[in-house]
């Protein structure tokens, strides 16, 4: 049996254009990118009316990864 990785990713540490890879196998996921070829979306977690952070599987090595920080953006576009 296989375990599967759980990794987070906050996306308010991440500099530049946003580009997240897979903490295992290295490949870039697009949080924009809505092809499911790379990623899938298991589950959005929202907590109040933001986004808290969305739980995703890479297709490739199947880990769980949960990006995180969404709500640094949120504050932003509400004020
Ligand atoms: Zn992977």
């Amino acid at each position: 049996m296989q375990r599967i990785k759980f990794y987070t990713i906050d996306l308010t540490k991440i500099k530049g254009r946003g580009d997240v890879k897979c903490p295992k196998c290295g490949i870039s996921i697009s949080p924009d990118d809505e092809n499911e070829d790379v990623y899938t979306i298991l589950e959005p977690v929202v907590r109040g009316n933001y986004l808290e952070k969305i739980i995703l599987k890479c297709i490739k090595c199947e880990s769980q990864i949960h990006l995180t920080g969404f709500q640094v953006f949120s504050k932003k576009r509400s004020q």
